[in-house]
């Protein structure tokens, strides 16, 4: 399999003929080759994104219309679930099962925002002024970059793709370097459904090629960015050129808050599946459990002999419930994390290392760890590790508990487990965070935004607020019986 990059209507490869071996993370056997482009690249369907959106067929196309071609791409992404979902097993390693999941979630952020597309007629205000009309209406805001990080790499140009259209804008979208088949797929839908030439542009390579030039081009008028902080960072510095609009949703240390009068299985069902789930690569991953001292013990004794059991493997096997890390750089990462867990003090309370059996070797597979006796001091307690990694705490109190959940730079997603409600609401409302899930972890569907506060980012995807975040507002004012003003006598 090849991966062409798509750039106004045509399939091409690098200009300068550079390719990548996008890896099976399981066996690390090659299953494609991939365009690895340039900044020339980039630059070009930059261009052909401007002149898209300036020639105007796709922004000034009727909204019904451009909603109805977002509802077919959708459409074909349903049709085309189970090799959408191959292609993501094959490239992330995450299992059939969850990939299949990602393409319906997928199929209806799409068929979300088709509906969305022509809902905003604007509004009429009642002016001041006599004899005048004034009315507000939303406009695309141009051309928009996208870029896009590894953990779900079609879920989350999705979440950017279909706004982006459904609210008129032209795109060029960078997904990441070691994960571009299902966008890359998606893009022969674009083609099929008939996209007007340069509307929807797909660049491949890294982001200090191509992502750079994105981010820092004057003919990009917004940036979406979803990956990690520190590249977040970079991206609103290079951004301020032209000061181009941002969005940014960043990383994510979240806390999952467990009351000694939660339903215990129920809870610790969900701290195992918080943290553990897609082996922790997963943004909103509920990585700082915060347990009440009174059930601590016997919460931790049943959520190691939990960890102990999950069954790690290829993820087109059924029985595997998780499969491995995306590459090798990334395990050495979460490995350096446990060495630092380790050298701070913490107690490994089960894994921390790489599964011995035969049938793993070739894979980048790492066993579900959980450290106690953390304490909020510790980097491995403030540091996104984005891995199958989780770290223990307990605390006395209801303020006490929200307290350490807040005491971190992020503000992603947190949960809270209780059967007293009213407190439950209480915690809920004090977390500083973008998403609250009350006996629940992980759930996020196209109505309701999902982002971040403090260093999780700003901007919002998903729910109405993400075609918003797609939109400029203009105010247009008329005066219905012009006069001169005369302020100026002579
Ligand atoms: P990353 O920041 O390394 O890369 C993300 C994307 O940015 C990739 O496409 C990469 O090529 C590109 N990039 C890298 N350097 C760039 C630069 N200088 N300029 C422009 N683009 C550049 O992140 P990753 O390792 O791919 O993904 C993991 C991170 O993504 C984690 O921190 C995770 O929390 C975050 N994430 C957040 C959300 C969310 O909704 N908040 C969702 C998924 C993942």
């Amino acid at each position: 399999m090849h991966i062409q990059m798509f750039i106004n209507g045509k399939w091409i490869d690098a200009e300068k003929q550079q390719t990548r071996s996008i890896i099976n993370p399981f066996n690390q056997e090659e299953i494609a080759t991939a365009a690895e482009g340039s900044k020339a690249d980039a630059a070009w369907a930059i261009k052909a994104a401007r002149k898209a959106f300036d020639e105007g067929n796709w922004s000034q196309m009727p909204a019904s219309e451009r909603g109805e071609m977002v509802r077919l791409v959708g459409q074909k992404i349903k049709d085309e679930r189970e090799e959408l979902a191959r292609l993501e097993t094959l490239d992330t390693g995450k299992t059939i099962e969850e990939s299949l999941g990602d393409m319906d979630d997928i199929a209806n952020v799409f068929f979300y925002f088709a509906g969305l597309a022509d809902k905003d007629g604007g509004e009429v205000i009642e002016s001041p002024i006599p004899d005048s009309t004034s009315k507000v209406v939303r406009e695309p805001i141009g051309v928009c970059a996208q870029i896009t990080p590894w953990n779900y790499p079609l879920l989350q140009a999705a979440w950017k793709l279909a706004p982006a259209l459904a609210a008129g804008n032209t795109l060029v979208i960078k997904p990441s370097e070691i994960t571009p088949l299902t966008t890359a797929k998606v893009f022969e839908f674009f083609e099929e459904v008939g996209f007007p030439e340069g509307v929807v542009n797909l660049v491949l390579g890294t982001g200090a090629e191509v992502g750079s030039e994105l981010a820092e081009s004057h003919d990009v008028d917004l940036v979406s960015f979803t990956g990690g902080i520190e590249t977040g960072k970079k991206i609103m510095q290079v951004a301020s050129g032209n000061v181009k609009k941002i969005a940014l949703e960043l990383g994510g240390k979240n806390p999952n808050i467990v009351f000694a009068d939660a339903d215990f299985e129920t809870a610790v069902d969900q701290a195992l599946n918080a943290v553990f789930f897609h082996a922790g690569q997963v943004c909103s991953a509920g990585s700082r459990l915060l347990v009440e001292e009174s059930i601590h013990d016997v919460f931790v004794e049943k959520l190691i002999a939990r960890a102990k059991r999950i069954k790690l493997g290829n993820g087109f096997d059924e029985a595997t419930e998780s499969g491995p890390l995306i590459s090798a750089e990334h395990r050495e990462k979460v490995e350096n994390y446990i060495q630092i867990g380790l050298d701070e003090g913490a107690t490994l309370a089960v894994g921390g290392k790489r599964p011995e059996n035969d049938e793993l070797q070739n894979g980048f597979f790492l066993e579900p760890t959980i450290f106690t006796n953390c304490t909020n001091e510790m980097r491995i307690v403030q540091e996104e590790v984005f891995g199958p990694v989780l770290t223990v705490e307990t605390f006395s109190t209801k303020e006490d508990a929200i307290a350490k959940a807040n005491d971190t730079i992020y503000g992603l997603a947190g949960a809270v487990f209780s059967s007293d409600i009213d407190k439950a609401e209480d915690v809920a409302s004090k977390l500083r965070m973008g998403t609250v899930w009350i006996n629940d972890f992980h759930p996020y569907f196209a109505q309701a935004p999902w982002g971040g506060y403090k260093q999780s980012g700003f901007g919002r995807e998903l729910g109405k607020i993400g075609l918003e975040e797609y939109t400029e507002v203009k105010h247009v004012f008329r005066n219905k019986n012009p006069q001169p003003v005369n302020w100026f006598q002579s």
